[in-house]
């Protein structure tokens, strides 16, 4: 497993995890090594499989809190890892079968988490089409924002992705800026996430703002 490459510090879940701090989002230049940031905190999913012949260039923004409106919890580790007890909270019960991942996690502080390899197909797109392109999990990277659709997202947190893409666009040139596209954009009807709360203006200035400084 690529997770193996980090420091274990806490085996109090079943992720291997290795903490590190984007304190100084300005500072972040976490290269990739392997399809993993190195300096991402990771707790590894089993729900991924193979990308077909394809490659990566478009990213995926997703909101999720769990239980939902409620921060810094490790139900979404959990969620990622089939670990949720259904028994917890009543909104579990809904989702505790579900086999879902994303790539990454950026929560309220700031912090990344990886919970796929880059070059493997996460579970966190579904049903999705756009611009005459369907199933988008097969080229897409997923980033999911600790939040919900209405609640301002944290300063910290568009820091740390514009930093984040900024990488994955270094990495993985194939994805243009054009290509960062809401979970709502790529599945209407069925998804409204990352929300009207996501300042779509804010990331390409926080962007073109790092991609110059
Ligand atoms: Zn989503």
């Amino acid at each position: 497993m690529p997770c193996g490459n980090h420091k274990l510090v806490d085996s109090g879940t079943s992720c291997v995890i290795a903490w590190c701090s984007y304190n100084n989002a300005a500072m972040l230049m976490s290269p990739v090594v392997g399809h993993w940031l190195t300096d991402a905190r990771s707790c590894c999913s089993p729900n991924y499989d193979e990308r077909p012949s394809c490659q990566i260039d478009t990213i995926v923004l997703h909101n999720i809190s769990l239980p939902p409106g409620q921060y810094g919890s490790r139900y979404i580790d959990l969620l990622f890892t089939n670990g949720l007890n259904p028994a917890d909270h009543e909104y579990f019960a809904t989702i505790s079968d579900l086999r879902v991942s994303s790539h990454l996690l950026i929560d309220r502080q700031g912090e990344v988490t990886q919970y796929v390899g880059f070059d493997k197909r996460a579970w966190h797109a579904g049903k999705s089409s756009y611009l005459g392109r369907e199933r988008f999990n097969d080229f897409s990277i997923g980033i999911e924002l600790e939040g919900t659709d209405w609640q301002p997202y944290e300063a910290t947190q568009y820091e740390v992705l514009a930093h984040v893409i900024l990488v994955l666009q270094a990495t993985y040139p194939a994805i243009l800026t054009e290509n960062l596209v809401g979970h709502s954009t790529i599945s209407p009807g069925r998804k409204t996430d990352p929300g009207p709360a996501f300042d779509w203006g804010r990331l390409r200035g926080l962007l073109m703002a790092f991609d110059h400084g």
